[in-house]
């Protein structure tokens, strides 16, 4: 009997702990750097590194065995970061653009509706206007 009130408590107890790991590491999650795979690799590399130095120091790894693995962990280091300078550079500049393209999508609109409709003409019945007029004076529908 106690046996199960122990396997209820552990089953239970895990997954509370599952539920509250999953619903706090998701949030974080979501917004996925996109430099966040060159950050876990770089992460890796720097252990194999550590790993490597650690090896070489134990005497596991012949001094050209380890230059030669260093060497071609360090190229791969150097390109990872210089792919997260890449993209950490690009990002902001690729937000501006955006940001430019909208700004200049609004204004661009009216000024093409405006020259290609005349103000003294009524949208609505075609009568024009002596003036411009917020309401057309044949068919008191609103000028455009
Ligand atoms: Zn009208």
């Amino acid at each position: 009997m106690q046996l199960v009130i122990v396997v209820v408590l552990v089953v239970g107890v895990t997954t509370l702990f599952t539920l509250f790991v999953r619903a706090k590491d998701i949030p974080p999650a979501e917004p996925v750097s996109p430099t966040q795979h060159l950050e876990d690799r770089k992460a890796v590399i720097y252990e194999n590194l550590r790993d490597l130095q650690f090896e070489y120091r134990v005497g596991k790894l012949s001094d050209a065995d380890y230059q030669q693995t260093k060497l071609t962990l360090q190229k791969e280091l150097a390109g990872v970061l210089a792919e997260i300078d890449r993209i950490k550079a690009n990002q902001p500049v690729a937000g501006k653009t955006a940001a430019r393209a909208v700004a200049a999508a609004p204004p661009a609109k009216p000024v093409i509706e405006k020259s290609a409709a005349d103000p003294l003409q009524c949208p609505s019945c075609g009568a024009t206007m002596p003036k411009p007029m917020k309401f057309c004076g044949e068919c008191g529908k609103a000028m455009a």
